[in-house]
C-alpha cells in the first residue's frame, strides 16, 4: 500500500474507532460506505450478507501487485503477472488446457453456448447455481432439473439414469461441487461414479467456486479427470477466496479439443490489474489460509447460535449455508432489510430454507439480533 494510501486508511481508522484493524480488515469495514448501488440501498450501513462474497477483500500483497500493473493500463498484450503460469503450475496442466474469464460466471456461460446451443439441454439439480440453466435457456436450450436427495446431497444413481435414458437431448451436465446454495459437497467418490455411469463422451462441468473453503476429507477436486482426458470442464473463480468478484476473474480447464471448442465463444479479455492480482492470490497460501479459517470460525460460530436458538441449519463447507426458518424466504428477507441485513434470495424448491453468506463477525452478530427480532420466540421453546 503506498504511504498516501496507508495514512488515508490509517486516518480513516482512528477516526472510525478501528485503530486497531489490519489495513485490509478496516477496508473490509469502509470501502463499500462511499458506494450506493441500485435500489437506493447505502452499503455503508447495510449488512451485506446475500452475495456469498468476501467481506475481507484482497490481501495487501494483491493489492499490491494489481497497483503495479497500471503501468501496462494503456497496452494490448500485456504481461499476466505470472497468472497463466501459475494456473498451470497450480493444477500440473498446459497452456491449451486452461480458458481464462471475466468471472467463472463467463466460463459457465461459455460452457452452456458451446454445447446448448441450438437446443441441447443441460443436466443438474434443482436448487443450484441457476445461472446455469437460465443462459442454457437463453441461447435456445432448456435445463433437466433434478431434485435434491432429503439430506440435500446430489442424486447421483438418478442423474446417471437421466443422463443414459436422455442422452441424445443432453448437452452437457452440471455439477456444483460443492453445491450452491446447500453448501454440500460431492464427495470423491460420487464424482467418480456420476463420470463412469453416463456415457462416456458426454460433457461435465464442474464448478469448483467454493473449493477453498472446504475442510471436507470426502471432497476431492475434479481436476485429475482433465489430466485422464475426460471430457470434464473444472472451473475456478478469483471472485470468493482472493476477494475479487468485482475485478471479475475465473478460469475454466479442460482438455484441450474442449477448450478449443469453447473458446470461440469467450471474450478472451480480462484486464491487466486483476491478472497481475490474480497471480498473486495464487502464490498468496497464508492469505488464502487466514481468510478460509476466518470463515469457518465466524460461519460455525453463526451455526451454532442458530441451533442453540432452535432452528436447523445444512452443514456448510462454503461461505455461506442454509438455514430453515419455517416460512418462505421471500417475506423474511424483506424484514432483514428493515433491519438493515440484506438476506438470501428464494432458491426454489427450498422456499423455507434461508441462504446466508458468512459475512465478518460484526455483520453476522447483527445477522443473529434481526433474527432474534424477527423470530422472537427460539424454535426449541416453541416446539416445548
Ligand atoms: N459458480 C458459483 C457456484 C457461484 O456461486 C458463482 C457466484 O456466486 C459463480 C460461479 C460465478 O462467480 P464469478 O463469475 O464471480 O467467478
Amino acid at each position: 500500500m503506498s504511504l498516501s494510501r496507508r495514512s488515508l486508511v490509517s486516518g480513516l481508522a482512528a477516526g472510525l474507532g478501528y485503530a486497531s484493524l489490519r489495513p485490509t480488515e478496516l477496508l473490509a469495514r469502509t470501502r463499500i460506505g462511499r458506494f450506493q448501488r441500485g435500489g437506493g440501498i447505502d452499503l455503508s450501513v447495510v449488512a451485506k450478507i446475500n452475495n456469498n462474497e468476501n467481506p475481507y477483500g484482497p490481501s495487501e500483497v494483491v493489492m499490491q501487485a494489481m497497483n503495479s500493473a497500471w503501468e501496462w493500463a494503456n497496452r494490448y498484450g500485456t504481461p499476466d503477472g505470472g497468472l497463466m503460469e501459475g494456473i498451470q503450475a497450480l493444477h500440473g496442466v498446459e497452456r491449451d488446457n486452461i480458458l481464462m474469464g471475466a468471472g467463472s460466471g463467463e466460463i459457465l456461460d461459455v460452457v452452456g453456448t458451446t454445447f446448448c446451443l441450438g437446443g441441447k439441454k443441460v443436466l443438474g439439480v434443482e436448487p443450484s447455481y441457476g445461472s446455469v440453466y437460465s443462459h442454457a435457456r437463453r441461447v435456445g436450450g432448456d435445463a433437466i432439473l433434478r431434485p435434491l436427495n432429503a439430506d440435500y446431497s446430489q442424486n447421483i444413481p438418478d442423474l446417471i439414469q437421466v443422463a443414459n435414458q436422455r442422452a441424445s437431448e443432453i448437452g452437457f451436465v452440471y455439477l456444483c461441487n460443492p453445491n450452491n446454495p446447500t453448501g454440500v459437497v460431492v464427495p470423491a467418490n460420487d464424482v467418480r461414479r456420476l463420470l463412469d455411469g453416463i456415457p462416456a463422451d458426454m460433457p461435465v462441468l464442474i464448478d469448483e467456486a467454493y473449493h477453498h473453503f472446504i475442510d471436507d476429507p470426502a471432497y476431492a477436486t475434479s481436476i485429475p479427470y482433465v489430466l485422464e482426458g475426460r471430457p470434464v470442464i473444472v472451473t475456478r473463480t478469483f471472485s470468493k477466496i482472493a476477494g475479487l468478484a468485482a475485478m471479475r476473474l475465473g478460469y475454466g480447464v479442460a482438455p484441450a479439443e474442449i477448450i478449443d471448442k469453447m473458446s470461440p465463444f469467450s471474450t478472451g479479455s480480462q484486464n491487466v490489474l486483476v491478472k497481475f492480482g490474480g497471480a498473486a492470490s495464487l502464490r498468496d497460501i497464508e492469505g488464502q489460509e487466514r481468510v478460509k479459517a476466518l470463515n469457518i470460525k465466524v460461519r460455525e460460530w453463526t451455526i451454532a447460535e442458530l441451533r442453540a436458538y432452535g432452528y436447523d441449519v445444512i452443514p456448510s463447507q462454503t461461505n455461506f449455508f442454509m438455514v430453515d426458518v419455517k416460512r418462505d424466504v421471500r417475506e423474511v428477507a424483506q424484514e432483514f432489510r428493515r433491519f438493515d441485513v440484506l438476506v438470501g434470495r428464494p432458491f426454489s424448491p427450498m422456499d423455507q430454507h434461508l441462504r446466508v453468506s458468512v459475512g465478518t463477525e460484526d455483520e453476522m452478530r447483527r445477522f443473529m439480533a434481526a433474527f432474534r427480532e424477527i423470530f422472537p420466540t427460539a424454535a426449541n421453546a416453541a416446539a416445548a
